[in-house]
């Protein structure tokens, strides 16, 4: 069945739609930490010794590719995966360790998953309240109410979720992961399921319940682009391990190894030996710290940091291809020394002709050098 469209509120943003600000009961936000945490599955280790603290009240991005290992680890922390080995702690105090494991009710987390799993015998507001067993009837309706309306969804609270589009539903969703105030939000793609353009309205209100609430979040996600909108710090997995920890800037801007360069950017590769801290290529030498000379160094250029002037600036080479990609243009350039043509992201691309003669230089900060691993 496809859901419903949003309904229309002509006139009002996204934000205005969500209902006012300041309407979200906050929580106490509570630290979350991993230590030494592995998971093996029929002897597949699906999370790898991955040691990570969530500080209180941060958002925390896992980010890998599919089957790296994110939702296990989320899952663990829920209390709905066991892990092999190590521990978890909330608030400095272990929910699952060798000998102890608390279910995931005892934990004060809040689940939210891709799929939103409403309940669709259930109205908005006994899916919403569905958690709220602490407290009576009345009391959890309220409750309800309040986070309904801290989403802008107050007035479906007897409808059916059958009623509501997806964007809809995954507020409704959202709505009753934090009203129990939960000290730790685990989310899992919570906006996969979403079209692009309610997905960013979407984000944006999630991270400013976020902060209002001051949960601590951990969100899974595949998307380099979502982790670096919602995360103060983006975790970065391959193959179950922890590579990087950090901000959207430092995993950017100082990637740890090609990996993570190449998770968030197109590369272009380009031929090149060790200095001792650089590298030589055919556009000349640039600074590569960590470098000794004579290492066997992958090197590459971020598309953006091909720049095209007049022969005679740089390099010769000749523009073979021109695509017109709406905020960029895609230049192919045929350059002397290179078997492949390199493909330059230009703003003014509009220049440069197919058949033209131009000089290509590199930005030195877009030019990243790494020692090569050995597999
Ligand atoms: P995706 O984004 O596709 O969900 P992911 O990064 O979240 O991927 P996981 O779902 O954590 O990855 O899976 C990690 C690995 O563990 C995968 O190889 C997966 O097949 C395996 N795995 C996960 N759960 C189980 C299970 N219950 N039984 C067996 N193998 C599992």
């Amino acid at each position: 069945m496809t859901a419903p469209a949003e309904r229309s509120h002509a006139g009002e943003s996204p934000s205005s739609r969500w209902g006012r600000r300041g309407t979200a009961g906050a929580t106490i936000a509570a630290r979350l930490d991993f230590e030494n945490v592995s998971r093996a599955f029929d002897g597949v280790t699906a999370v790898n010794d991955v040691s990570l603290s969530v500080e209180p009240g941060e958002v925390l991005c896992l980010l890998g590719h599919s089957g790296c290992g994110k939702t296990t680890l989320l899952r663990i922390a829920a209390g709905v995966e066991r892990q092999t080995s190590g521990r978890v702690l909330i608030n400095e105090r272990e929910v699952a360790g060798p000998s102890v494991f608390q279910p995931p009710e005892r934990r004060g987390v809040g689940l939210m998953f891709q799929d939103y799993a409403l309940f669709p015998h259930l109205t908005i507001g006994e899916n919403v309240a569905f958690g709220l067993t602490h407290l009576g009837r009345q009391d959890a309706r309220e409750t309800a109410l309040r986070a309904l309306d801290r989403v802008g969804l107050k007035s479906y609270v007897d409808d059916y979720p059958h009623a509501l589009s997806g964007g809809e539903q995954q507020r409704v969703a959202l709505a009753r992961a934090i009203a129990p105030r939960p000290g730790v939000l685990l989310m899992d793609e919570p906006f996969s399921g979403l079209d692009r353009r309610l997905r960013d309205a979407v984000r944006d209100e999630t991270l400013s319940v976020l902060r209002e609430t001051r949960a601590t979040c951990m969100l899974v996600t595949h998307d380099p682009e979502e982790a670096m909108r919602m995360g103060d710090r983006i975790a970065l997995m391959r193959k179950g391990r922890l590579v990087q920890l950090g901000s959207a800037d430092d995993l950017y801007n100082h990637p740890v190894d090609l990996f993570a360069a190449r998770f968030f950017s197109e590369l272009e590769d380009l031929e090149a030996s060790a200095g001792d801290g650089e590298v030589e290529t055919v556009f000349g030498r640039f600074p590569a710290s960590g470098i000794a000379r004579g290492q066997a160094v992958d090197v590459c250029v971020r598309p953006q940091g091909i720049l095209l002037g007049e022969p005679g600036e740089g390099i010769a080479g000749r523009v073979t291809r021109r695509r017109f990609l709406g905020e960029v243009d895609l230049v192919e350039v045929a350059v002397s020394g290179r078997d492949r043509p390199l493909q330059a992201r230009l703003r003014d691309g509009g220049r440069f002709a197919v058949g033209m003669d131009v000089g290509v230089r590199l930005d030195p900060r877009d030019v990243l050098a790494f020692e090569r691993e050995r597999d």
